[in-house]
């Protein structure tokens, strides 16, 4: 319903920092529009006032011509003082002509949520410091006059009206504070997807292995093993030179796809750098990573990767009370060492 009022602005995603306002700018000025209508029509149908009626055509008016221009344009900035100002005008002439009684003051807390929301801070607060100013005069006057107040069915309305618009205006608010909230928890979400993951692998980087191994070792003891493996592709470079960088990347690609198959749910692989990769092993003693990897490193010899065959040397390490994540990492890089210097396609423990 009255979805033809709500134009999508390209330019204003909903995770835009303008998005809300497009749309309070659209409930605002459908209700001043609907407002300045119904009134027309009354005071000419009813009432036969055409003065009053003119007037109210010119709101009319008024608030079409803002609408259109500001589907023309979609610029918030020039609507955003265009609404406020005429909706504080509206308030204020209401205020002024019926001189406070009937609790028309209760309208005038109406002015801030929409300033501050539409204007920001400080024209928000000028906007508002203005309206309850002429609210104070307008006491001020009455108290200078020593006029009874009323309490007529009136005020009744003008207490209802203003307390519904305060609780649909505070539902929007909310509204709009969550949505942003919620984008910026998908947002970073997102970021930290970014930060933790090797860009041409998919596979975790080594910022995010070391972080989750300094994060596991606190957990290591006898009945909990941590080993962790140092995978090499031997002669790697070939592939590159015999047929281009291109086709190395399509390789390493398929190769991590590959580990991952290949690796234990629990286990975790990055690439290290590289044709290098790590695999954290947690529940794995030494013997474990051990059968592990000559089993990794067979299926890899024994496949074809991306129309190549590749070999694999590797270094396995298992934590020991007192190491940190260097020297656990260090000791399967001279596992990994012996291995190349063994003729590669092999496996060695240090
Ligand atoms: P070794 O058996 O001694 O490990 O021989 P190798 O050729 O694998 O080792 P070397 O360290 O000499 O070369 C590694 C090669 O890996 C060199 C580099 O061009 C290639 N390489 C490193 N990162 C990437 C990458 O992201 N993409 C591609 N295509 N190649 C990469
Ligand atoms: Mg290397
Ligand atoms: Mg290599």
């Amino acid at each position: 319903m009255l979805r033809f009022w709500f134009k999508e602005f390209p330019q204003y995603p909903c995770d835009h920092t303008d998005y809300w306002r497009t749309r309070l700018i659209s409930y605002a000025l459908l209700v001043t529009t609907s407002y300045f209508l119904i009134l027309t029509i009354i005071n000419i149908v009813t009432f036969s006032d055409f003065s009053l009626a003119l007037l109210d055509g010119t709101g009319l008016l008024f608030s079409l011509g803002i609408f259109a221009w500001f589907r023309a344009t979609g610029n918030v900035t020039v609507t955003s003082w265009a609404v406020t100002i005429m909706v504080t005008a509206l308030i204020l002439l209401f205020i002024v002509t019926s001189q406070g009684y009937s609790h028309s003051l209760y309208w005038a807390t109406l002015v801030p949520p929409f300033a501050f929301f539409l204007l920001g801070r400080t024209s928000g607060t000028g906007v508002s410091t203005f309206t309850f100013f002429i609210c104070a005069l307008v006491v001020y006057e009455q108290m200078e006059t020593q006029q009874p107040a009323f309490f007529a069915f009136g005020s009744l309305l003008n207490v209802i009206e203003v307390s519904i618009a305060h609780i649909l205006l505070f539902r929007f608010y909310e509204q709009a504070r969550s949505s942003a909230y919620d984008t910026l928890a998908i947002r970073n979400a997102e970021i930290l997807q970014l930060a933790e993951t090797d860009k041409l692998t998919g596979l975790y980087n080594r910022e995010k292995l070391e972080n989750t191994l300094i994060a596991c070792l606190p957990g290591v003891d006898e009945q909990h093993p941590l080993s962790v493996m140092l995978l090499d592709v031997d002669y790697f470079k070939k592939v590159n030179d015999q047929y281009g960088h291109f086709e190395g990347d399509k390789v390493l690609q398929a190769l991590a796809k590959k580990l991952k198959d290949l690796m234990r749910e629990q286990d975790i692989v990055a690439r290290w750098g590289g044709e290098e990769f790590v695999v954290l092993c947690t529940n794995a003693s030494l013997e474990t990573a051990m059968q592990l990897a000559q089993r990794i490193r067979e299926d890899i010899a024994k496949q074809v990767i991306c129309g190549h065959g590749l070999t694999v040397s590797v270094g396995v390490a298992q934590y020991v009370p007192g190491d940190s994540v260097e020297s656990l990492l260090d000791r399967a890089d001279v596992g990994l060492y012996q291995a190349k210097n063994n003729g590669r396609n092999s496996v060695i423990a240090a």
